[in-house]
């Protein structure tokens, strides 16, 4: 499965953001050791389509899909313990966090005086650059270690070790700067041993706003502002929001997502029943749970899309990579109809809402026949033809 890993300071809210995220029932699998405490989750992922098709169908089972997030504590020791902060991440650190496909990371808004931030003050922009630097660090060691191998290996003579040597002292060099090797462009012929090295720097990312509850609001538009291009003079922004601003505006130099919740919050949200906490963010104007997009970000950051099955039985929610055509769609489903795979019948959930059912969906011209070649899309309801 795929998992975001869940990563930021100390008191920046990592794990009240994670319980929010697993809304208390879902199963959580923790365990410490002694300097990295990791919690991993399989979290459902909420889709607006479940519900409408539930109700025509009524069936026994609605099932969504799932993404895993993981949430491991032991960055910023080294700061936090005042040492020095060139030293890169601990091994065990590493383990948990080098097969994420995908970081979420917490930058802390909100001051408490009760939570006392590690540096001494609320600086999400310092934050965050002290974080890239730990990851930075991490990765030039990764790319060193294996710079020193390949080195090795060319002194035989051999060129063709020559575009892998020129790959990794371009690593060398961005990530000696602390910059993101994310930021370099690749060949081809680079994916190879990029594939091989889990860099962290490399990784999509999402930056989760910890923000006190009473910016929540403002948040969210100044978000959607900067997003759309819109002008924020962010230097005549007060306080808590001219930090946030400023992360956007990063994230969308970057190409990142953004999103802005109160993790104390949502995890009191999380608590009350769906229909509770529907009232209070209604009471709060607020659209959506902050824990739910952040679910749904993190799952569009991993190139995934849905796809969905829909009868009396079950109406379900899978999960495929975007560009995966309809065979693989049906191995999610079971290898057996993967292997004896003959056609799709695909309607998408839109035009299926239009008509009401598949029989009127069909009259229409709107349910279509679709082979190997097809390319599942997002939305797309299908039925698998297939030989035993
Ligand atoms: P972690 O070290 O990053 O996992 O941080 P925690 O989730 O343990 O949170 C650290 C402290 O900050 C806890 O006492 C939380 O109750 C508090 N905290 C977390 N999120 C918020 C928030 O959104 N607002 C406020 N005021 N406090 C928070």
């Amino acid at each position: 499965a795929l998992t975001i890993g869940i990563i930021g300071l100390p008191q920046s809210g990592k794990t009240t953001l994670f319980n929010a995220l697993t809304k208390a029932d879902a199963p959580i699998g923790g365990y410490a050791t002694s300097t990295v405490q990791a919690n991993l989750a399989v979290v459902p992922v909420p889709d607006p389509r479940l519900q409408p098709l539930a109700d025509i169908f009524k069936p026994r089972k609605v099932t969504p899909t799932t993404v895993e997030f993981v949430d491991v504590a032991g960055m910023g020791q080294a700061a936090s313990a005042g040492k020095e902060k060139r030293e890169g991440l601990s091994a065990e650190f590493l383990g948990h966090i080098r097969n994420a496909d995908a970081l979420a990371i917490v930058l802390r808004t909100f001051a408490n005086e009760n939570v006392p931030h590690i540096y001494g003050s609320i600086d999400p922009e310092r934050d965050l650059d002290s974080l890239n630097a730990e990851l930075a660090v991490t990765d030039l060691a990764t790319v060193e270690k294996r710079l020193e191998r390949t080195s090795r290996a060319a002194k035989s003579g051999d060129k063709k070790y020559q575009p892998e040597i020129d790959l990794l002292r371009r690593l060398q060099e961005t990530l000696n700067e602390l910059k993101m090797a994310s930021e370099l462009e690749f060949s081809q012929q680079d994916q190879a041993v990029l594939g091989e090295l889990f860099l962290l720097t490399m990784k999509p990312r999402m930056y989760v706003l910890n923000v006190s509850e009473d910016v929540l609001g403002d948040a969210n538009e100044l978000l959607a502002k900067i997003r759309e291009g819109g002008d924020v003079q962010v230097e005549s922004l007060e306080g808590e929001l001219k930090g946030i601003a400023r992360i956007a505006q990063r994230a969308k130099a970057e190409g990142a997502e953004v999103v802005a919740v109160s993790a104390r919050l949502e995890a009191e949200l999380a608590e009350l029943s769906e229909e509770e906490a529907h009232e209070y963010l209604e009471a709060l104007g607020l659209p959506q749970l902050g824990a739910d997009r952040v679910i749904q970000v993190g799952y569009r950051l991993l190139n995934l899309i849905t796809f969905l099955t829909a009868g009396e039985d079950e109406v379900r929610a899978w999960t495929v990579t975007k560009g995966a055509k309809a065979p693989e769609a049906a191995g999610k489903i079971h290898s057996d109809i993967e292997r004896g795979f003959i056609r799709a019948e695909v309607t998408h959930f839109d035009d299926f809402m239009a008509s009401g059912s598949f029989a009127a969906a069909s009259k229409k011209g709107l349910q279509r026949l679709e082979g190997k070649e097809y390319v599942i899309k997002d939305g797309d309801i299908a039925h698998f033809r297939f030989n035993v």
